[in-house]
């Protein structure tokens, strides 16, 4: 894809331009899910799908702890500087931007290390068809299961605040 429409980034970015910097990182979350619903012919071919889009348009947002996850006010500015600043033409770096930020808003982060980059902190998943507790790193990207075993593409799910209290992760 070339770019979005126009008038279809435009109304992310003014939806964007509201948000205080004391918004519920809840509600910021929201604006972006329900952008991405409402305009799902636009994001459903590349570059979207590869960042799954298609998987983050089905988020139970009422289910996922986003008080628990490590967005900061700082995340919120700095999200707020990059849509104002994107065009709508950027659209592998919005589609990476927009899936980076709804990651970190939905997904709790602990302090282990990644097996390949070695950098610290990694988010917490699940595994889709297994159910299995997931890691994937902040940095690279890397995910494995808990008992090590190698994350297939697209295997990984948000966890739920249920299931993170059941495993003892918040
Ligand atoms: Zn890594």
């Amino acid at each position: 894809m070339r770019s979005l429409p126009i008038r279809i980034w435009h109304e992310l970015q003014s939806a964007v331009a509201t948000l205080s910097d004391e918004a519920p990182f809840r509600h910021v979350l929201a604006v972006i899910l329900i952008w991405i619903r409402n305009n799902d012919k636009y994001l459903a071919g590349e570059p979207f799908s590869v960042y799954g889009f298609d998987r983050i348009a089905k988020i139970d947002e009422r289910v996922i702890p986003v008080e628990y996850s490590s967005f900061e006010v700082s995340d919120l500015i700095n999200f707020k500087n990059v849509i104002l600043k994107r065009q709508a033409k950027d659209v592998e770096a919005i589609a990476r931007f927009l899936r980076d930020t709804v990651e970190e808003l939905a997904t709790v982060e602990v302090d282990e290390q990644c097996p390949k980059c070695e950098s610290e902190g990694m988010r917490v998943f699940i595994g889709r068809h297994n159910g299995l507790l997931a890691y994937q790193c902040n940095v690279c990207g890397y995910s494995q299961y808990s008992d090590g075993s190698r994350v297939a593409s697209g295997g990984l799910e948000f966890a739920s605040e249920r299931q993170l209290r059941e495993i003892g992760l918040i």
